[in-house]
């Protein structure tokens, strides 16, 4: 058996509104293995965002542990969790968040940028990116003269740039037909069976987790199955 590429002991986050506590995330028991594509579910409000925030080292436990690709995250510096986010996570959203006033090739090299990469390097980069996801001919374009489905293949050629092992996803084909969402599925799938990425998903809709090669379903800041 491979080790962990993300591992939660006791996981706990708690936020504190006003004189009442939330406990958004209560204990959470967690495995997930490099190569593994696991879609996480459950209703409003049962702490989805909160772990995928603290997987993306964007929040602290509380309580417990979280270790990713070795880095127990709530016991590193801001400097390191900087640094972990950009060489060891992709992140893709709903609303795709490029920035407008770039072209797609722009886009995908901001990443390459943050990290110092020269920009001839990038540029070719970026466009190898984006014709192995089949956008070539969309290189030179803005976000606003592509289709959403464009735009989100955009946003994972960027999420990709750095090579990073873990890709979080959050309801990434929420703003998508459901023909343009079942491409981009299959590509998040297929990126996962051939580059050997690990997909963390948040998704509401059954059919997208369906893709999954296995479903968490969290209720009450628990993992229910
Ligand atoms: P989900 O993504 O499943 O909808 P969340 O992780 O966003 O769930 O929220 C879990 C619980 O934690 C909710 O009750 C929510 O109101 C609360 N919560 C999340 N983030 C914060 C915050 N920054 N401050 C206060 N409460 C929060």
């Amino acid at each position: 058996m491979s080790e962990a590429l993300i591992h939660a002991e006791g996981l706990a986050r708690r936020y504190q509104m006003g004189k009442t506590d939330v406990h958004a995330l209560r204990g959470v028991e967690l495995t997930i293995l490099p190569g593994e594509f696991v879609a996480l579910v459950g209703p409003s409000g049962s702490g989805k965002s909160t772990l995928l925030h603290l997987i993306g080292g964007l929040v602290r436990p509380t309580a417990g542990r979280i270790t990713v690709n070795g880095l127990e995250l709530g016991r590193s510096s801001d400097r390191q969790l900087v640094r972990y986010r950009r060489d060891t996570l992709g992140f893709v959203f709903q609303n795709f968040n490029l920035l407008p006033i770039k072209r797609a090739w722009e886009n995908v090299a901001v990443p390459l940028m943050l990290a110092g990469m020269p920009l001839a390097e990038r540029k070719a980069r970026a466009l190898s990116i984006l014709g192995q996801l089949g956008l070539a001919h969309r290189a030179e374009h803005r976000p606003s003269e592509l289709s959403g489905g464009e735009q989100q293949r955009v946003a994972i050629a960027r999420a990709l740039a750095n090579r990073p092992r873990l890709l979080l996803a959050d309801e990434p084909t929420g703003n998508l037909d459901s023909h343009t969402g079942a491409e981009i599925m299959a590509l998040l799938q297929k990126l996962v069976r051939e580059e050997g990425l690990t997909l963390l998903l948040v998704t509401h809709d059954p059919g997208i987790a369906g893709y999954a090669d296995r479903t968490i379903t969290l209720r009450d800041g628990m993992i229910v199955a």
